[in-house]
């Protein structure tokens, strides 16, 4: 079955609507295995709390806190114009 033909329960899709809703405005970064550096994940900058990340890449699992993996690599452009929006107001 295709992804397009699943059809969701309204509450689900107001759900996601309101995800994506919150979602702008915050910046993005990459997560990546502690052991081959492989991109696990991406996550938004409220992000908090534990994760459980498998890399796909080694398949080492290892539990990260968001906390102590603040390293932002990539977004610089998104991360600029995050900071002219804050300059604007
Ligand atoms: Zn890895």
């Amino acid at each position: 079955m295709l992804r397009y033909e699943i059809i969701l329960p309204p509450e689900t899709e107001a759900k996601l609507t309101i995800c994506a809703e919150e979602a702008e405005g915050l910046t993005m970064r990459e997560i990546r295995c502690p052991y081959c550096g492989f991109v696990i994940t991406r996550v938004f900058s409220d992000v908090s709390g534990h994760y459980l990340a498998r890399c796909r890449k080694c398949k080492h699992e290892s539990v990260l806190n968001f906390a102590y993996f603040r390293r932002q690599k990539g977004f610089g452009k998104k991360r600029q114009r995050f900071r002219d929006d804050l300059n604007f107001r």
